[in-house]
C-alpha cells in the first residue's frame, strides 16, 4: 500500500499546466472537462478527477466542463445523467454553463468523419467483428488488412451515407479509420469509428442508427469545446497517438493536450461501475446508494460530507503511477470533519435496563450537556434524568477483571453529565441467566459528574432516561469485501463480507433528536459519527453510523513517523 501523500501544489499536471501557461500557450486560459458516460453511477474514483479538473480550472480562473459522453445508448439511462449532475452539484463544483453532451456533436462528428473519409483516411468495411478482430494481430504480430481496405472515396461515401440512412442491419459494416495495420500500438490499427446500432438514444430518440465510437468522439468532443488539458486515467495512455491522429488528420484549430493520471484504487473497495452495477444488479446490496458502496450517493447517505471527500481527494494527490489507497485515509477524512461540526449526543445500541433505587419515581431533572467539547459555539442542551435509565449492555461486566473501567457489581461509575452510580443488585432471567436490569444507587452530591469531596472513578458511561429516550434503529457497518483488493480475485462477489451490515433495531437515543432530518448528522458519544438514513418515519428513526471513532489511519500515520 502507497501511504506517500503528495500536496497538490506538487502534482505533474498543475506543473505541466503552470509551464504552458507561462509560454503562453491557449491565450492564458485553462478549459478541463470532466466527461462521464452516464452508464452508472459516479463512485469515489470519479470524485478523484472531478476535484482534479474543477480545482485546476478554478485555481487558473479557467473553466471546467460538465460534458456527458453519451455515445453507446446500448447502457446510458436518464436516471444516471440525473444522478451525475446531482452528485457533482453535492461535492460543492460548478460548471457555470458549460453542461455539454457528446450527443450534441453527432452531426459535426458526421461531417468529420466524411471528411476523413474524402481525405482517404477512412473506409468502410463489410468484415464482421470477429474476422476484424482476427485481423488485427497480436502485440508480437502485425495484423492484416480489411480485403475492403481499398474502396475508392466515392464507393466509401456513398457506403457511409447509407450506413447511416439505415439501409444495413446492425453489425454489417463499421466504418474504420485507415492508419496501419503493422503498427507497434494495436489502437492504431485501423480502429473502428462508427457502427451500425438500432438502439433509441435518451437525447437524439431515433434520429441516429449509427453512433461513432469512444475514441473518435472524445477528442473531437474536447477539440469542439475549445478544451487545453484533456485530463484522463492511465489506460488512456495507449490511446493518446490515437487521439493526436484524429486532430491532426482534422486539422482542428483547438488541439488539447491530453494528459494521464493514476486512477484513484481502494482497499476494501470496488472501483468499476461495470462491477457496481453487477452488485446492485444481482441483489448483493440495496441499490446505488446503499450505504456500503464507494458511490457518491452512498457515501452521501453513509453520512459523509462533500468537503470530506474533496480534503481526501486533495490529500492523496495525482501520481502517475498506480497504487492502492488505504481506505482508513478515507474515514480518517471523514471523521476529522465531522469531529468539528457535529452536535455530540447520547444514543444506546444494546440498552440494558437500569434502576437508580434512590432517586425519586417521578423525579425527571434537566441535566446540561455540551453539545461539541471542539466547538463551545454550539452551546449546551437539556438531557433528562429519571429514576430508570438505559446503559450500554457491555459497560456492565459481573465478572470484571480489575482493569475494567466500567460498570460491575459494587463498582462506581460517572454517568456523562449525570451522576456517580454504584450497581448493588443484578437481576436476571430465570430461564436464561441473561442480565436484563441492574440496581443502583446514586450520590446526589455528584450532579453534573464531579464529587464535591474529590472522590475519582475510572470510567464514564454513557446513557438516556428510558422514559424519555426515543427508539431507534442503527445500521452499523463494515467493509463490503474482505480482501483489500477485491478486484484481484477471480470472481470479486466471492469476497464478499457477510457481515457488512447488522442493523440494531431496537436502541434508545436521546429525546432532543426527535423529527431529525434524514441527512443530519450527529455523534453518539462513545460509539462513532452517525447519519439520519431517509427511511426514518415518525415512529422510527433509523441511523447510519458513518465512521466509529477508532481512528486507524492516525495509527499507521504514527507508526510511520517513527
Ligand atoms: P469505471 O472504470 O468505474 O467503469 P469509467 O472510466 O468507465 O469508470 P467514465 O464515466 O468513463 O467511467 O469516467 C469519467 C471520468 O472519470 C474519466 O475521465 C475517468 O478516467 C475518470 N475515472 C473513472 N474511474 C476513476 C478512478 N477510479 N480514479 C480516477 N478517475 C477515474
Ligand atoms: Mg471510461
Amino acid at each position: 500500500m502507497n501511504y506517500k501523500l503528495t500536496s497538490p501544489s506538487a502534482d505533474f499536471i498543475r506543473e505541466i499546466i503552470s509551464g504552458d501557461l507561462k509560454a503562453g500557450k491557449h491565450g492564458g486560459m485553462i478549459v478541463t472537462r470532466f466527461p462521464p458516460e452516464p452508464n452508472g453511477y459516479l463512485h469515489i474514483g470519479h470524485a478523484k478527477s472531478i476535484n482534479l479538473n474543477f480545482s485546476i480550472a478554478e485555481e487558473n480562473s479557467g473553466v471546467c466542463h460538465l460534458r456527458f459522453d453519451d455515445t453507446d445508448p446500448i447502457k446510458e439511462e436518464t436516471e444516471y445523467i440525473d444522478s451525475i449532475i446531482e452528485d457533482v452539484r453535492w461535492l460543492g463544483f460548478d460548471w457555470g454553463d458549460h453542461l455539454y453532451h457528446a450527443s450534441n456533436y453527432f452531426n459535426r462528428l458526421y461531417d468529420y468523419a466524411v471528411q476523413l473519409i474524402k481525405d482517404g483516411k477512412a473506409y468502410v468495411d463489410d468484415l464482421s467483428r470477429e474476422e476484424i478482430r482476427e485481423h488485427r494481430g497480436t502485440l508480437t504480430e502485425p495484423g492484416s488488412e480489411s480485403p475492403y481496405r481499398g474502396r475508392s472515396v466515392e464507393e466509401n461515401l456513398d457506403l457511409f451515407e447509407r450506413m447511416r440512412a439505415g439501409e444495413f442491419p446492425d453489425g454489417s459494416r463499421v466504418l474504420r479509420a485507415k492508419i496501419d495495420m503493422a503498427s507497434p500500438n494495436l489502437n492504431m490499427r485501423d480502429p473502428t469509428i462508427y457502427r451500425i446500432r438500432r438502439v433509441p438514444h435518451p437525447r437524439t430518440g431515433s434520429d441516429w442508427c449509427i453512433y461513432p465510437m469512444y475514441d473518435f468522439a472524445h477528442c473531437l468532443s474536447d477539440s469542439i469545446e475549445g478544451i487545453t488539458h484533456s485530463i484522463c486515467t492511465l489506460e488512456f495512455e495507449d490511446h493518446r497517438p490515437l487521439y493526436d491522429w484524429f486532430l491532426d488528420e482534422l486539422k482542428v484549430d483547438c488541439h488539447p493536450q491530453q494528459i494521464e493520471f493514476a486512477r484513484l484504487n481502494l482497499s476494501y473497495t470496488i472501483l468499476s461501475k461495470r462491477k457496481l452495477l453487477q452488485l446492485v444488479g444481482e441483489g448483493h446490496v440495496a441499490g446505488w446508494d446503499d450505504p456500503r458502496l464507494p458511490t457518491l450517493s452512498g457515501l452521501r447517505r453513509r453520512g459523509y460530507t462533500p468537503e470530506s471527500i474533496r480534503n481526501f481527494c486533495r490529500r492523496i494527490g495525482v501520481a502517475k503511477k498506480d497504487s492502492m489507497i488505504d481506505v482508513a485515509l478515507l474515514e480518517h477524512c471523514v471523521r476529522e470533519d465531522l469531529n468539528k461540526r457535529s452536535p455530540r449526543v447520547m444514543g444506546v445500541l444494546h440498552p440494558l435496563r437500569v434502576v437508580i433505587e434512590n432517586y425519586p419515581e417521578e423525579k425527571v431533572e434537566e441535566l446540561d450537556a455540551v453539545n461539541n467539547p471542539e466547538d463551545p459555539s454550539m452551546g449546551t442542551r437539556k438531557i433528562p434524568f429519571t429514576r430508570v435509565l438505559y446503559i450500554e449492555r457491555d459497560d456492565f461486566r459481573e465478572e470484571a477483571p480489575k482493569k475494567y473501567h466500567r460498570l460491575a457489581p459494587g463498582r462506581e461509575v460517572r454517568l456523562r453529565y449525570g451522576y456517580y452510580i454504584t450497581c448493588v443488585d443484578v437481576i436476571k432471567d430465570e430461564q436464561t441467566g441473561e442480565v436484563t436490569e441492574l440496581r443502583c444507587t446514586y450520590d446526589p452530591e455528584t450532579r453534573g459528574g464531579y464529587s464535591p469531596d474529590g472522590r475519582k472513578v475510572r470510567g464514564t458511561i454513557h446513557w438516556v432516561s428510558a422514559p424519555h429516550s426515543l427508539e431507534a434503529e442503527v445500521r452499523l457497518y463494515d467493509n463490503l469485501f474482505l480482501k483489500p483488493n477485491p478486484a484481484d480475485a477471480e470472481d470479486f462477489t466471492s469476497c464478499l463480507n457477510p457481515n457488512s451490515l447488522e442493523a440494531l433495531t431496537s436502541c434508545r437515543v436521546e429525546p432532543g433528536l426527535k423529527g431529525a432530518e434524514p441527512g443530519s448528522r450527529c455523534q453518539f458519544e462513545r460509539k462513532g459519527y452517525f447519519c439520519v438514513d431517509p427511511d426514518s418515519t415518525d415512529k422510527k428513526l433509523v441511523f447510519n453510523r458513518t465512521v466509529s471513532l477508532r481512528d486507524t489511519w492516525a495509527k499507521i500515520e504514527k507508526a510511520q513517523r517513527k
